[in-house]
């Protein structure tokens, strides 16, 4: 897609910092650098999200993650890593060419917080939830 920045870097256009290559996947340092290593493996078929991914896509994008994963955690020596995916502008999203964040973690101080609300379960309610995702998964 022409104006779309992950998609000009996988053509050449716009340059970047490769990790990893192959026919259906790229891997490339995030611009921001969040902690050193920070890397980002998108699949090379414009796709905008999970949300919107084919299974075969999300198949070869997913399967290359723990080799990527482990060669970074090597070569940075970091002891524990974050991997993330943002879908849609609520969730964080600010380009919209999918794309899986690796992101190595050196301490558990390092500015950066990932927390989960936890609420009183009320298992009425999770039941039906849960019903009606059981039900959609299936169609
Ligand atoms: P997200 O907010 O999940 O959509 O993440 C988008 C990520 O793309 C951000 O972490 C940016 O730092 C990163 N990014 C944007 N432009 C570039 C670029 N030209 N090269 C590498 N990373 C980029
Ligand atoms: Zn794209």
């Amino acid at each position: 897609m022409a104006d779309c920045i992950f998609c000009n870097i996988i053509s050449g256009d716009i340059p970047s910092c490769k990790v990893y290559e192959d026919q259906e996947v790229l891997a490339f340092l995030d611009i921001s650098q969040t902690t050193p290593g920070h890397t980002l493996v998108i699949p090379k078929e414009h796709v905008r999200n999970v949300l919107e991914m084919s299974e075969s896509t999300a198949s070869s994008l997913f399967k290359r993650i723990p080799k990527i994963a482990r060669a970074i955690q090597k070569s940075t020596n970091a002891p524990a890593m974050n991997i993330i995916n943002n879908n849609e502008s609520i969730a964080g999203q600010t380009v919209f060419h999918a794309h899986i964040h690796l992101v190595p973690r050196y301490s558990g101080n390092d500015g950066i917080n990932i927390t989960y609300t936890t609420n009183e379960p009320n298992f009425e309610v999770l039941g039906k939830m849960a019903e009606q995702i059981a039900q959609e998964v299936n169609l």
